[in-house]
């Protein structure tokens, strides 16, 4: 337990390339502990993930056993099930102190001097010998990870690994926008554009909500067929040739008494529809943005007319320790659909498949089985 361990991982190259070589973990120091990772969830941000600068061990959603704990963590034990968590909440700083702990000030390092960060000790993890970074301070493209015991959950030990492991990006980040950002409430009405990861668990935590009317916006009619399965009530197939939307928006209009939808949410990571929320929301209504999309938009100030509120929420304002046990109930009550999010498992030695089947909208989420 004491000992270095070694094994392989997916290595991203910082110029857009990646290879699978073996990587060496320290023991856990105080506060850390080191995961055996079963599965980890594949994301676009994994494919971005390849052009930063390199060389990186990728991969930020998993779930595996705990292998070894560090001092001071005597609430985990070795053996036991957990789910790896990007954002890493400390606990103690002011965000973390008010609630907001997904915009924790050591995860998004506002102040390293004073604060501290989200990274285990230094060195702990070397590729041929030298100290290498890894994804969100994570890595879970890794038969090991040393992390901060704050980044994990512990799991029920009903719950498959290879279903567990994508809680922690695309489920929490939809849900999470749902229940927690927007509030939605029994009877509200609520339009989702973009039916990926995100948008598709936007629908469920809509529908575990209690929402009366979900309408599901994409270009896709095998999308708009996932969304019903999820919870959405109405369908509508965006137009190729309608830059303006104004089919969609007299659509969403017609839906609603000419109203708008009580929450209308962005989940295409396509930056120029950033702002297209504002147009399908009634006055007083949510407008979200939750793909997290960059670049830069314009936006004339009469769609945030009257009283809209415009929110760009990160990771669905998850509070771990709350959240994760919620969606754990949520599964095994039925309520939470993983299994058919998940449409392809891959070895991690095939990553790159799992990369192309992702890219060409051949799978809805791939999963890396690590062995
Ligand atoms: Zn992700
Ligand atoms: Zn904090």
């Amino acid at each position: 337990m004491n000992a270095t361990v070694t094994g392989p991982a997916a290595i991203a190259d910082g110029a857009g390339g990646f290879v699978i070589d073996t990587i060496e973990v320290a023991p856990p120091g105080p506060g850390e502990v080191r995961v055996r990772l079963r599965a980890a969830g594949v994301c676009h941000t994994d494919h971005a993930s390849l052009t930063w600068p390199g060389p990186l061990v990728m991969g930020h959603e998993g779930a595996g056993h705990i292998d070894a704990v560090g001092e001071g963590v005597d609430y985990l034990r070795p053996g036991q099930p957990v789910l790896l968590n990007w954002a890493i909440p400390c606990g103690a700083c002011r965000q973390c102190a008010r609630g907001d702990e997904a915009l924790c000030e050591r995860t998004h390092e506002i102040d390293p001097a004073r604060l501290g960060t989200s990274r285990a000790h230094a060195g702990h993890t070397r590729l041929h010998g030298v100290s290498i970074e890894r994804s969100f301070h994570l890595g879970t493209f890794a038969r090991y990870t040393l992390v901060r015991a704050e980044a994990v959950t512990p799991l029920p030990p009903t719950l498959p690994l290879e279903q567990a492991c994508i809680l922690g990006c695309a489920v929490m980040t939809g849900v999470g926008s749902a229940v927690n950002v927007a509030s939605v409430r029994p009877g509200d009405s609520v339009a989702v554009v973009g039916l990926g990861g995100v948008g598709l668990n936007v629908i469920q935590g809509a529908r575990i909500a209690g929402a009366g009317m979900i309408i599901a916006i994409d270009r896709h009619e095998a999308a708009l067929e996932r969304a019903r399965a999820m919870g959405a009530t109405h369908l509508i197939q965006a137009k190729d040739n309608d830059p303006e939307h104004s089919g969609l928006i007299a659509d969403v209009q017609e839906l609603t008494e000419n109203r708008g939808v009580d929450h209308a949410f962005e989940a295409t990571g396509v930056a120029a529809l950033a702002f297209l929320p504002l147009l399908l929301t009634r006055n007083g209504g949510n407008a979200l943005q939750v793909s997290g999309a960059h670049g830069e938009v314009t936006v004339a100030m009469p769609h945030f007319f009257w009283n809209k509120r415009y929110l760009a929420p990160l990771y669905g304002g998850c509070i771990p320790a709350r959240d994760f046990p919620r969606l754990f109930g949520w599964i095994q009550e039925g309520k939470l659909d993983i299994t058919s999010l998940v449409s392809r498992h891959y070895r991690l030695d095939d990553l790159g498949l799992a990369f192309d089947d992702m890219l060409a909208g051949r799978s809805a989420k791939g999963v890396l089985l690590i062995d």
